[in-house]
């Protein structure tokens, strides 16, 4: 199996490729991880995402800072994978960030079922039903990619 190191740019295609990345926050020095969905914006270089208030959005509240691990993988010896750091950023109704928010609502919803895993507590009736609307800025950003190697290379 050879590694190699992604670009910049090759960690932002695997950014736009994908839908679904872990995103782990902290608090108190004990680390928390979830998969969520995400649109990834390249115009602002930021993951968007949506959520219903639970335990990420507390601990994100309280540290904003952020890691985001995306994922590609074909088989245990052909993967990529992107881990990027970033800050944790609320979308409310005011000033900048209500227009983010319109922008983030209007690519969330051009994926189907967007907020169907974030949405699903709706329905038990639940606390903290109010929806969180919120961006992760990308600080930095690392990749790596597996793949077998060529017949070529092994003779
Ligand atoms: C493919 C996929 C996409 C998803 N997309 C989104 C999304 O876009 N937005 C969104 O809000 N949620 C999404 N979810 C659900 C998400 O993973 C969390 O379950 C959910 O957001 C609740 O997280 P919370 O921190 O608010 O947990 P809370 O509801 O506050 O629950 C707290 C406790 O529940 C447990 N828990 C929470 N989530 C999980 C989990 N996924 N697996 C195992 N244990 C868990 C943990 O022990 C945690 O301490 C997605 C899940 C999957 C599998």
């Amino acid at each position: 199996m050879i590694i190699h190191e992604l670009t910049r740019q090759e960690c932002l295609d695997v950014l736009q490729r994908a839908h679904v990345g872990r995103l782990a926050c902290a608090r108190h020095a004990q680390p928390y991880i979830v998969p969520i969905s995400y649109y990834f914006d390249s115009f602002d270089t930021c993951l968007y995402s949506f959520s219903t208030v639970g335990q990420k959005i507390h601990w994100m509240r309280d540290n904003p800072k952020v890691s985001v691990e995306v994922d590609e993988v074909v088989d245990r010896f052909t993967w990529t994978s992107v881990v990027l750091s970033g800050l944790y950023e609320e979308l409310r109704d005011v000033n900048d960030a209500a227009r983010a928010k319109a922008r983030a609502l209007k690519l969330l919803q051009e994926r189907s079922e967007w907020w169907l895993p974030g949405i699903a507590r709706l329905a038990t009736g639940s606390e903290h039903d109010t929806p969180v609307v919120y961006r992760i800025q990308i600080v930095t950003v690392s990749g790596r990619r597996a793949a077998r190697p060529s017949r070529e290379a092994l003779s």
